[in-house]
């Protein structure tokens, strides 16, 4: 490593200059850019780590917005990228077929929860959660029950950006300016373990959220489509972890209305929660499963919604007009798909589910020193999802956000050779499972001194 090279950062300015005249980021106030927000060029990756163009290395420790599962530049999925493409780079999949998309969705089928049957295939994660909304309420539609048009959501969820996806999400920092153009959900209680009451547990947390979403049902489960909800971990929410046993009461309470159940596992599956999907902990099976991130290795982007046979059967006529009439020019993309099949090929032949549980046990150890900082109000972990929840001192209480401490540590953590985007306040470990001990080591030494330098000074 080349730490600080003149040529290099001359060559790392000479790239964020070229980027700022002409680019405009997601998720960000390009005012803080340059200053108080430092932009990274980056030139190439390998396993955990990015390599800067300013001759420093950063791990990746948020698997590069929870996209990368084992590691950048991994060369099976790279190679199998790089063959599809020398074949069948693309064609429309209205009309036709490939062998990728085939395999993808028998693998799929045969991996997810059992009695899901079909694959619908999208190009992010936003547009299968649209997907699954527009198939839950047509297909009802299809079958001549019209009144149902409401969607139930939980309180703190995230479901994406499109207009469709940021209805059904509750975080008012991306939703709050759109509102007058959203379809208006009904909110459930999250069953989020962080708002126990004292002396609550993490089950009857979930029982009371359970309680309140049967209220909510005997009153309007008549109009209602669909339950959407992100199982075990509500991750853009700021890592709010919950008890299993809501999604067992939730699978329950949406087959009494005859409603169905979406599991957005976007973040969370593909072995995030400790499973290969959050679902098996509570052992049900949703109606839609919507899968994205994880699904091509964090190569290319690639979606997919798995359902049941019912539900597919709803549209089939003589009629076009029941049909489901929605594509992307992508779907179905070969290469996306032959990454996708790469990557589900590395958890047949690897006991990548294993590994992952000593890693998860790692990180354990090494997080709950941290804990003892006195504004670190609760280290919270399900699998290979770690949190830190930063509060003010000795308390529950929320840190003012003037103070701007997740952006503080972020910054911080950066100058330390660590990337840890931290959600609000929550500062989070979400690495790709291909991460060494050596790194965790350091991931756990550079994350107290971030903690340490936000919540001291950097206001
Ligand atoms: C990231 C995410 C989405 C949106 O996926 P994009 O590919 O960013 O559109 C939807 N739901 C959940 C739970 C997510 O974490």
């Amino acid at each position: 490593m080349t730490m600080n090279d003149p040529t290099m950062l001359a060559d790392a300015a000479h790239w964020r200059a070229r980027d700022l005249a002409v680019l405009w980021h997601p998720c960000t106030q390009m005012r803080e850019h340059p200053e108080t927000l430092p932009l990274l060029p980056i030139s190439h990756g390998r396993g955990a780590w990015l390599y800067g163009m300013d001759g420093n290395r950063y791990l990746d420790a948020v698997s590069s917005w929870w996209t990368n599962l084992f590691g950048h530049g991994e060369p099976r999925i790279a190679a199998a990228i790089a063959e599809q493409a020398q074949r069948l780079e693309h064609v429309m999949f209205a009309g036709f077929s490939h062998q990728p998309a085939v395999q993808l969705a028998e693998r799929l089928l045969a991996l997810a929860p059992p009695g899901l049957a079909r694959v619908f295939l999208a190009d992010n994660g936003s547009a299968a959660v649209e997907v699954a909304l527009k198939m839950s309420f047509h297909s009802f539609f299809n079958r001549g029950d019209t009144h149902r048009r409401k969607f139930i959501a939980l309180h703190n969820g995230y479901h994406g950006e499109t207009l469709g996806a940021l209805a059904v999400g509750d975080l008012p920092l991306y939703r709050r300016i759109y509102a007058p153009l959203l379809i208006e959900p009904l909110f459930a209680p999250s069953p989020d373990a962080w708002l126990a009451e004292p002396g609550e547990s993490a089950y009857h947390r979930a029982v009371r959220a359970a309680d309140a979403l049967a209220a909510m049902l005997a009153e309007h489960g008549a109009t209602v489509c669909a339950l959407i909800l992100e199982p075990l971990v509500q991750c853009a929410g700021g890592m709010r972890m919950y008890h299993p046993e809501y999604l067992r009461r939730a699978r329950t309470l949406c087959d009494q209305h005859g409603i169905h159940l979406i599991a957005d596992e976007i973040a969370v599956g593909f072995g995030r929660t400790g499973t290969l999907f959050a679902c098996e902990q509570a052992a049900i099976t949703p109606d839609f499963l919507c899968l994205s991130k994880g699904l091509t290795g964090g190569f290319l982007p690639l979606s997919a919604v798995l359902t049941s046979a019912a539900v597919y059967e709803a549209f089939l006529d003589d009629s076009r007009d029941r049909a489901f009439l929605h594509s992307h020019s992508y779907t179905g993309n070969p290469i996306a798909c032959a990454a996708a099949l790469a990557t589900l090929a590395i958890f047949h032949q690897e006991p990548v589910l294993e590994r992952n549980r000593a890693t998860a046990a790692a990180m354990a150890r090494l997080a709950a020193p941290i804990g003892d900082h006195p504004n670190v109000a609760e280290v919270r972990q399900t699998g290979m999802i770690l949190a830190f929840e930063l509060c003010q001192s000795h308390s529950r209480e929320a840190l003012p956000t003037t103070q701007r401490t997740g952006l503080c540590a972020y910054r911080a953590a950066l100058q330390r050779g660590v990337v840890l985007r931290p959600l609000g306040d929550v500062l989070y470990w979400m690495p790709p499972y291909c991460i060494t001990d050596d790194d965790l080591n350091h991931l756990a030494r550079v994350t107290a001194s971030a903690i340490a330098a936000s919540t001291r000074s950097c206001a």
